[in-house]
């Protein structure tokens, strides 16, 4: 395959930059090694819009997360994805760390965030009555959001795929060979011949670089475990609630997510590996002891499920985002941790540009199609829509997931879109079938029956989530006509 463009990872960046390079005229690859878009760190995060005041003024970190995000929203309304931005608070214990919250402030406003105000325990109260008593101020940033994290990349996949970029599954990178000004990737079963790359392989994005480059950096992962709360604690607290930072992070925080659960986490644990993405009960206790501190009588009975993340961390601290300097057309867009997923529009605006410089410009493509249709949930339409939808497909009047309320037709269109769902979590992540109190308990195997039907594949070879995830291995009783067998046994005895 020859193509003008390979953007290595499917995650959050490099769905977003392949989708805004279709603009031009370019032929675009996305090389992804998993059976899904957006299954690396894109699908396990606190799901933030961080307002940005964090990082140090100056830095990458600093600049593209406070215009990504401003552009978030514009994107989220042409992509319908969910975002609300409900803002967030850091609050205080003591006098120590009120003097915290000022130094954010200052940084915040050097950083070009708006609307930063310290409040006071009543005025804190007054917007958040779950906080604990002890609590004496917060820092307050009503430019803070919450997104759909892994619906904002699936929806830039199904964008870009509408437009005309490809995207290659179960296809890892195992090797690039860079000769005369351009690339051979070798990736799964494809060899793809390339002008230029660019780098957005998350956890791996050192061992891609380092196929062609000279190692200059290392990601370093660390994890983050979480918590994730049934939907009746959804009105638990209205905004992001943040504890004060430290040298591991910005700490634990509690949050409501874009579907009306809450969420209670992470931890900021160095694994040493990259695959570490397990829980643990260490994990659960620290998690336990940090949101007690800040939020009242926590309903812990309430707990659906518990997940965790891996970043993508380097030991300088900022994004990594430039062209190589010994390799042309070879961009490295490198070690995004947090704030990523709020930067990534910003990210790969920055990543284009580099491009740009490096290509010279490219040709508009005239019928690009910013918009993309998400599929809305049966629950939200009026009873005169449901009838409709049902009256042209009867699959809409068959309810699967008694949980989230989602049916047969639903997850149908999930399947059937351009960068569909070809997994039991992937079903799950684009119509919510297994995302409520059961967590897929009761709806997984009909889900699965309908994966295997809509794929045309044998219901052993639907796969949970990642390659390999097998469910079914095979009958656990079989029956067989052994008449002959039995007769002889009875006549025995
Ligand atoms: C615990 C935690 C909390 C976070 N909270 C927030 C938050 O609230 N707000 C925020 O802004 N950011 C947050 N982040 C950061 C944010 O999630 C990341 O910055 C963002 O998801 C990174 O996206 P990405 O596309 O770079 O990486 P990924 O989503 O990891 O995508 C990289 C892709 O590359 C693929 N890949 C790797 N190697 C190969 C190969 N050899 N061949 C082919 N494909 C390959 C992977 O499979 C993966 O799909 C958090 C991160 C963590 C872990």
């Amino acid at each position: 395959m020859k193509v003008d463009v390979a953007v290595i990872g499917a995650g959050v960046i490099g769905t977003y930059i392949a989708r805004e390079l279709a603009r031009y005229n370019l032929n675009i690859v996305i090389i992804e090694k998993e059976n899904d878009v957006a299954n690396g760190t894109t699908k396990a995060n606190s799901a933030i819009i961080h307002a940005g005041y964090d990082a140090k003024t100056g830095s990458l970190k600093a600049k593209t997360n406070v215009l990504g995000n401003r552009l978030q929203e514009e994107l989220c309304r042409e992509l319908e994805v969910p975002f609300e931005r409900i803002g967030s608070f850091v609050v205080a214990f003591n006098d120590e760390e009120v003097e915290i919250l000022k130094k954010l402030e200052e940084q915040g406003n050097n950083n070009g965030v708006p609307g930063l105000k310290i409040l006071n325990q009543a005025e804190l109260r007054e917007m958040e009555p779950n906080l604990s008593e002890e609590v004496v101020a917060a820092l307050y940033a009503p430019t803070a959001g919450i997104i759909g994290p892994f619906e904002l990349a699936i929806a830039l996949a199904e964008n870009a795929a509408d437009n005309g970029v490809e995207i290659l599954l179960n296809s890892k990178v195992t090797s690039i060979d860079k000769s005369n000004n351009k690339y051979i990737i070798k990736a799964g079963s494809h060899k793809i011949e390339t002008k230029y790359v660019i780098n957005c392989a998350g956890l791996y994005a050192d061992e891609i670089n380092n196929m062609v480059n000279r190692p200059y950096f290392e990601i370093v992962p660390n994890r983050g475990q979480y918590h994730l709360f049934d939907k009746t604690a959804g009105d638990f607290v209205n905004k992001v609630v943040f504890q004060c930072p430290t040298k591991a992070g910005k700490g634990v925080l509690v949050l409501p997510t874009v579907h009306g659960n809450v969420l209670i986490g992470p931890t900021a644990e160095n694994t040493g590996n990259k695959e570490a993405n397990e829980t643990t009960t260490e994990g659960f206790t620290f998690l336990r002891e940090k949101a007690e501190k800040v939020v009242k009588s926590f309903p812990y009975y309430k707990v659906i499920t518990s997940f965790s993340g891996l970043r993508a961390k380097t030991p300088t601290g900022d994004f990594i985002i430039e062209e190589v300097q010994e390799s042309r057309g070879f961009i490295n867009v490198a070690a995004i941790d947090s704030p990523g997923l709020s930067a990534a529009p910003a990210i790969g605006n920055y990543a284009i540009d580099i491009l740009k410089t490096s290509a010279g410009a490219f040709e508009e493509n005239k019928s690009f199609n910013p918009k993309r249709k998400a599929f809305k949930p049966f629950t939200e339409l009026s009873m005169e829509e449901k009838q409709q939808l049902i009256d042209q497909d009867p699959r809409y009047g068959r309810v699967i997931c008694r949980c989230e309320q989602i049916t047969e037709g639903e997850i149908v269109d999930v399947i059937k879109r351009k960068a569909g769902a070809l997994t039991l979590d992937a079903v799950k992540r684009r119509a919510r079938a297994g995302m409520g109190r059961c967590q897929g308990g009761f709806c997984g195997p009909r889900v699965m029956e309908i994966i295997a039907r809509e794929l045309n594949i044998d219901i052993t070879d639907v796969v949970k989530d990642g390659i390999d995830s097998y469910i079914l291995t095979g009958a656990t009783k079989t029956i067989y006509d052994d008449t002959e067998n039995l007769a002889a046994a009875t006549k025995e005895d």
